[in-house]
């Protein structure tokens, strides 16, 4: 039987970065999925802020900011919100099809040796107190992996989720979504173009040049998951909202989808995991599900690294997903008012005017923004310190090898000891084999939380790898910073 230490169910955006990450710390992975190849499909179009600093945080943005396009607005249920202002490097949405992402984590993943197994599904599992036995279907018969963990990156309808035994409650269906992506003879004379019907709302997007993705959102009907939805079955329903058709031919993709909302009640079950869409599902209103896969990715990544490569507590697993099942929730109840903002009629009309006028108000453009884009999200790291559970601002930095930025600071994918303004650096030799400490300085006295505002730049800072600070201190001494590095990166050497 082989061995390995991880093995990820699941090769789209979400088991891919957490190949990647656990590859990064150093962990041996085995990387399947059930289907035979790629396919090149993408659902989602873009990706957001905070998911770009992630990326941006190991070094994986470069190559994949100029195959996207910038658009300067998101949006709350089709109402504009206007993120230009907001304190990040990236304050845009990303226009990038998701099988870019895909095509640029694999590259990188395979890099480090994490290859994807494909053909090779996850059909089953055990568990005991020293690992987990999982089996691989796959053309050539089947056959067992073991490892230490297991996690279920395999999508929505996800095998390892129904195998733990987690439940995945919510809500139905109530609207369907209709894609096609297309060449259009006569295209709209703008790249992005929607409208709005009395049975739903039909949109027009040119993601590349030489195609577009036409979207139909139905409030009239719902069609069951599985149902067959042909290229002529699209071009009538776009036809009966838009009037037009576009001159739409040659479909390379149609598809449709629906806004159940589900969550998994539980995102561990003793060394079985699970992450992204296997963990929760809803509408793509908003464009936010790759998104938290992407950063559910990068919450657990480092910390089944630090449990099994640096001494760190099993509790430290378990803030996985004390975490992130509040997040995820939380896309679920704003998807949901999304979707009740997008319906047709005069009553949705009144609810879009006064939400509109609402969003003008700048604290309230601010506070939805900044949930879509992720960027307000706070852990609960028990530190006393405005910082403390925030993502770290991306500062200047002078350092005495040069100047730098604080995200910067976080590709090896190693928490951080940011030691600032001339102060001491605080004696950790317990922990200086797992902990980078650079002392710098901030080329700005205030740094800026987003959503909070500006406060002075603190004396230093533990970060964790995922940009999340575990600890701070405007005049740092070991106090409070023994206590987290025990939390956040293990019990002292
Ligand atoms: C129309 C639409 C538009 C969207 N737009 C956006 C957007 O703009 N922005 C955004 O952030 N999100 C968007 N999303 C959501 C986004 O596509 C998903 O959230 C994202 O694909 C989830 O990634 P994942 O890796 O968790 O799961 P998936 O992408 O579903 O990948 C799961 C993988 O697991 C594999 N698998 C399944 N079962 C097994 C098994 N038993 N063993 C091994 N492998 C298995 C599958 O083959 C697949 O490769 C959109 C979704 C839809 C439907």
């Amino acid at each position: 039987m082989d061995t390995t230490d991880v093995v990820i169910a699941g090769a789209g955006p979400t088991g891919l970065m957490l190949a990647y990450e656990l590859r990064l710390a150093g962990v041996e992975v085995a990387l399947l999925d059930g289907l035979p190849a790629r396919t090149g499909e993408s659902r989602a179009g873009g990706i957001h802020a905070r998911t770009m600093e992630i990326l941006d945080q190991r070094g994986l943005l470069d190559d994949l900011l100029p195959q996207g396009r910038p658009i300067q607005a998101g949006h709350f249920g089709g109402l504009p919100l206007d993120f230009s202002d907001f304190n990040t490097r990236y304050p845009y949405t990303l226009a990038v099809l998701q099988s870019v992402i895909e095509r640029e984590l694999d590259r990188r993943a395979t890099e480090l040796g994490a290859s994807v197994q494909w053909g090779s599904p996850v059909t089953g599992f055990r568990q005991d107190a020293t690992g987990v036995e999982v089996e691989v279907g796959g053309p050539e018969g089947s056959r067992r992996i073991r490892a230490a963990y297991l996690v279920g990156c395999d999508g929505g309808r996800s095998t390892v989720r129904k195998l733990a035994g987690i439940d995945f409650a919510g809500t139905d269906a109530t609207v369907t979504g209709m894609i096609a992506d297309v060449e259009l003879a006569d295209p709209p004379a703008q790249p992005f173009f929607g409208q709005r019907g009395d049975a739903g709302d039909f949109s027009a997007v040119q993601f590349e040049p030489g195609w577009y993705r036409l979207v139909v959102q139905r409030h009239d009907r719902v069609l069951e998951r599985g149902a067959e939805l042909t290229f002529e079955d699209f071009r009538d329903n776009f036809i009966e909202l838009a009037g037009t058709d576009f001159g739409m031919h040659s479909p390379r993709w149609v598809t449709h989808y629906g806004d159940a909302a589900r969550q998994a009640d539980r995102y561990r079950v003793g060394r079985v995991f699970l992450a992204g869409d296997a963990a929760h599902i809803h509408y793509p209103a908003g464009g936010q599900g790759q998104n938290l896969g992407v950063q559910d990715a990068v919450n657990l990544g480092w910390k089944l690294a630090a449990t099994l490569r640096g001494n760190a507590s099993d509790e430290l697993l378990d803030t996985y997903e004390t975490e992130r099942h509040p997040i995820a929730a939380r896309v679920l109840h704003n998807t949901r008012a999304q979707t009740a903002l997008s319906r047709s009629g005069p009553h949705t009309d009144a609810l879009r005017d006064i939400m509109s006028d609402l969003i003008d108000i700048d604290q309230v453009r601010q506070r939805l923004g900044l949930m879509i884009t992720a960027l307000d999200i706070r852990y609960d790291t028990k530190a006393d310190h405005p910082l403390a559970g925030r993502r770290v601002p991306d500062a200047d930095l002078t350092t005495e090898g040069g100047d730098t930025r604080v995200h910067a600071l976080l590709r090896s994918g190693r928490p951080v000891l940011l030691v600032l303004g001339g102060n001491d650096v605080p004696a950790i030799p317990q922990w200086h084999d797992r902990v980078e400490i650079v002392t710098a300085e901030s080329r700005t006295d205030r740094w800026t939380i987003p959503g909070v505002g500006d406060i002075p730049c603190p004396g230093a800072a533990l970060l964790r790898p995922d940009g999340y600070v575990a600890w701070a201190a405007d005049d740092p001494t070991t106090a409070g910073l023994v206590e987290a590095l025990t939390t956040w990166v293990g019990a002292p050497a």
